[in-house]
């Protein structure tokens, strides 16, 4: 989210242009590629069920379709900009574009906190959106799907509400749609499974057990949560998760130096990955401010959160022992945090390559809901591997051949094929 000194564009913008530069690309191209090609801004009336009126304000972004339909999901956060909705729609196109999927990148989002909704409210605000938007997306245009705070429950609404618009059934319009109706097997498991196989194949590369691991993780929403349970299943031990207290809102770093027990963890978790702190405590956990999670003496970090959550302060709290870092959020560590992380050698995971198991199985989901035939888990979650494993090792070979830091291989390796098919389309 926007903080007063953080803007996600500004942050997005500066990454692109160190790598344009490196790739050397045309005046023209930079233009292109360096601002959405469309935005939307619209207000959302809902009637509240104290029998007022509120206006919410609702975004689309679509950053570019060069490659094919926007593809991006939908975040519901009382913080949310339109500069941060931007920047989630540019990293979109660079995540289709490194696992190689033919999709674009746009990104949606409405300032509200679901947290004080109603699920009435939040049903009118999601066939609000759809309403001001259905000219613009669609199954061949433009692809939403979840994101932070938002549900399969949400993504059904949405597409009903379009049906009913359009007056035909569009199951692809809209991906991580509840399964039954439409929906994937695997798809909620996807991003946080993503970020563990790129994981595995770094600590293989790295001559790193997984089994003699730790790691500390921020979040403990949808991502976190699978992403902790496969990388317990691989054999490491999580000391630290660090996220929301239900009551109090406030960030806090639970702390079990022998390690979580994961589904008592999620026993005592909300809906929104908020853990009760009075229940953790009796259950033995440390409590500690929410940024501890990033001083742990661990080999992992995971951070699987929000954006600007490593930068300049934050990073010099990072320990010695740490060696990799997987980025499960979207843009949680700033350029200048970059700079020493490089500088120290932790091999990092970029968010739009660690965390594009989603938008990977989004993709598959689509394939499915088109042929209106559906596969079975087994069979989503192998695909999803081997298009992750595949895409980390173009990346790291990039790497290692042309000593490139990670994030700059993965940008190098998804600027190249979008600046390529926006010139074979001859827009510039
Ligand atoms: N919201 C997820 C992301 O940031 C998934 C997007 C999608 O499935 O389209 O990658």
């Amino acid at each position: 989210m926007a903080s007063k000194n953080f803007n996600a564009f500004e942050m997005a913008q500066k990454q692109f242009d160190s790598v344009a530069e490196m790739l050397n690309l045309d005046q023209a191209t930079k233009d292109l590629l360096r601002n959405p090609m469309r935005e939307y801004h619209f207000s959302i009336p809902v009637k509240m069920d104290d029998g007022t009126v509120k206006v919410f304000r609702g975004f689309r972004v679509q950053h570019n379709d060069a490659r094919g339909p926007g593809k991006g999901g939908i975040r519901f956060h009382p913080q949310e900009t339109i500069d941060t909705v931007r920047a989630l729609a540019m990293w979109m196109t660079w995540k289709t574009a490194v696992v190689d999927i033919p999709l674009g990148g746009s990104k949606g989002g409405v300032i509200c906190d679901p947290h004080h909704l109603s699920m009435k409210e939040q049903e009118q605000i999601c066939r609000g959106w759809v309403r001001q938007l259905s000219k613009d997306i669609g199954p061949l245009r433009d692809v939403p799907a979840p994101d932070v705070m938002t549900s399969a429950q949400h993504m059904l609404w949405m597409l009903d509400e379009y049906e009913i618009i359009t007056g035909n059934k569009y199951p692809g319009l809209i991906t991580g749609k509840p399964v039954g109706m439409g929906g994937s097997l695997g798809r909620t498991e996807a991003t946080g499974y993503g970020v563990i196989f790129t994981l595995r194949e770094a600590l293989k590369e790295l001559g790193i057990d997984p089994k003699k691991t730790k790691a500390s993780v921020q979040g403990f929403g949808n991502v976190a949560q699978y992403a902790i349970e496969l990388y317990l299943k691989l054999g490491g031990t999580v000391i630290a998760v660090s996220c929301w207290d239900q009551d109090d809102q406030t960030s806090y770093t639970f702390l079990k130096k022998d390690g979580i027990d994961f589904p008592k963890l999620l026993s005592i978790t909300d809906q929104f990955g908020g853990i009760n702190k009075d229940k953790a405590k009796a259950l033995g956990y440390e409590i500690l401010h929410g940024d501890a999670w990033i001083e742990q003496d661990v080999d992992i970090l995971l951070p699987c959160a929000l954006e600007n959550q490593i930068n300049s302060e934050t990073v010099k709290k990072i320990q010695k022992n740490v060696k990799v870092i997987a980025e499960g959020a979207n843009g949680p560590t700033t350029p200048e945090a970059d700079a020493v992380i490089k500088e120290r050698g932790i091999f990092m995971i970029p968010d739009f390559l660690a965390n594009a198991g989603g938008v990977t199985c989004s993709y598959f989901e689509q394939v499915q809901s088109n042929m209106n035939y559906y596969w079975e888990k087994e069979e989503v979650l192998s695909k999803l591997d081997v298009k992750m494993t595949s895409a980390f090792l173009s990346v790291s070979e990039l790497a290692r051949t042309k000593k490139l830091y990670m994030r700059d291989a993965a940008y190098v390796i998804a600027i190249d094929r979008v600046a390529q098919a926006c010139k074979e389309r001859g827009w510039v």
